[in-house]
């Protein structure tokens, strides 16, 4: 689907001089990194990374969270990587795991068969704990209550380019809500109960797309009986979750999707910067309750067919990408996201380069966009932090490196 230049575009282009946008006042903005204390070395390497390209101009704070109790090391050891104000939260247990209502028998029970189905990540009970607490409750952290704004930052991440303007100050002149670089696909065989439920809370709510929600659809079959097979073929296994949960969820159809089918796609949640007033209203609010209390984050099932498949598949729980992605198809519009497609970013194996990228030559500007894997003359972090030099030809893109 591509979404036309009037409706987002590169908040500047061509080579700025960092120094002047810092002369400016700084939004009401953190990043915030979620972190373990073994995960030291890889935040540091992503503090290295957006303190070379972006933060030393700027100097945002860093808010650090953790379910367990940060160490001495971990605290002094970020302390040397940070040019802004550092502070450290504890993750409530009201925030982190089971929740009261749910049956922690049968949702480790959920948690065990995703782990036998070799479902990366399905069998380890922490990473549903921070799918949840990163989909309805880091922004509920105290820590997090002055912000406006947020950047997330996960270990092991990488930025090429040097961001030389503040991404918020131009969120927030533009009006925007929830910006990304990378959007990605799952395999269509895993079974979207995320997507059903999604689609139900647009319904029950009667909430009318403003645009974005057709982002995520596969187009629509031709026939509609064809339609019907597809979905049986493709969903054999497709149950709704009640047993977990105790909200009563039978008024939800599992079939009545108004004949819509989730394409998988989702904005990568690893890079965010977002407005927090957006997660904290009420509509989100309502959006994440239905998607909790379906039980989803511990027991999304998968398909026979899937199984196959499973040990090359990423994410096919709920993660927090989906659901931040859907609660943004059902309740904002194209024009309230943007996309960061002068920002050079990886995590993992994927990254986004805006040498590459068609959407600079272009007015249009497709949001699925092909990410590719071609680095060119890369300066490794510790090799330039070795003998850093201020950028000449500085600015958005020009400086990838
Ligand atoms: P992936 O990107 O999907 O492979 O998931 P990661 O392992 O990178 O986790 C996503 C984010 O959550 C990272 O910032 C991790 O540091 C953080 N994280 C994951 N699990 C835990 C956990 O059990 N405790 C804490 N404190 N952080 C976690
Ligand atoms: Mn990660």
């Amino acid at each position: 689907r591509k979404i036309s230049e009037k409706h987002d575009r590169v908040f500047a282009t061509g080579c700025l001089n960092p120094e002047d946008a810092a002369k400016q006042p700084r939004a009401n903005a953190a990043f915030v990194v979620l972190a373990r204390n073994q995960e030291l070395e890889g935040v540091i390497q992503s503090l290295k990374s957006i303190e070379r390209h972006f933060n030393r101009w700027f100097h945002y704070p860093y808010v650090f969270l953790n379910d367990g109790e940060f160490t001495e090391e971990f605290k002094s050891g970020v302390q040397n990587y940070t040019s802004g104000k550092t502070e450290f939260g504890q993750i409530d247990p009201s925030m982190w795991g089971f929740p009261d209502w749910v049956d922690i028998e049968v949702a480790k029970e959920g948690i065990r068969k995703q782990g036998d189905a070799v479902i990366m990540y399905g069998g380890m009970e922490s990473y549903h704990h921070m799918c949840r607490f990163y989909s309805g409750f880091f922004y509920k952290h105290e820590l997090l209550d002055k912000y406006e704004w947020y950047w997330r930052l996960e270990p092991e991440i990488k930025y090429f380019c040097d961001i030389t303007y503040d991404p918020f100050i131009e969120m927030a002149r533009n009006n925007k809500t929830y910006g990304f670089t990378i959007a990605v696909k799952e395999l269509k065989e895993t079974v979207p109960n995320i997507f059903r439920y999604a689609s139900a809370y647009k319904r029950k709510n009667k909430i009318k797309s403003q645009g974005l929600w057709e982002m995520f659809l596969e187009p629509p079959p031709e026939k509609a009986a064809e339609k019907k097979d597809n979905r049986e073929k493709t969903f054999p296994n497709a149950i709704l979750q009640t047993e977990v949960g105790h909200q009563n969820i039978e008024e939800i159809d599992p079939e009545d999707m108004e004949g819509e089918k989730y394409n998988m796609c989702h904005f990568w949640s690893n890079f965010e910067i977002a407005r927090l007033d957006w997660f904290r209203s009420k509509e989100y609010e309502d959006f994440f309750q239905m998607m909790d209390h379906s039980g989803g984050f511990w027991m999304e099932r998968v398909s026979f067919f899937v199984l196959e498949f499973a040990n090359i598949l990423t994410g096919v729980q709920w993660g927090d990408a989906p659901i931040h992605s859907l609660a943004a198809g059902a309740l904002l519009a194209p024009k309230d996201i943007h996309y960061f497609r002068d920002f050079g970013y990886r995590h993992t194996t994927i990254q986004h380069c805006p040498a590459n990228a068609p959407a600079r030559q272009s007015p249009h500007i497709p949001y699925l966009e092909k990410t590719t894997l071609v680095e060119k003359e890369r300066i490794e972090e510790d090799e330039y932090w070795a003998n850093p030099d201020p950028p000449k030809e500085n600015g958005v893109g020009c400086r990838c490196r």
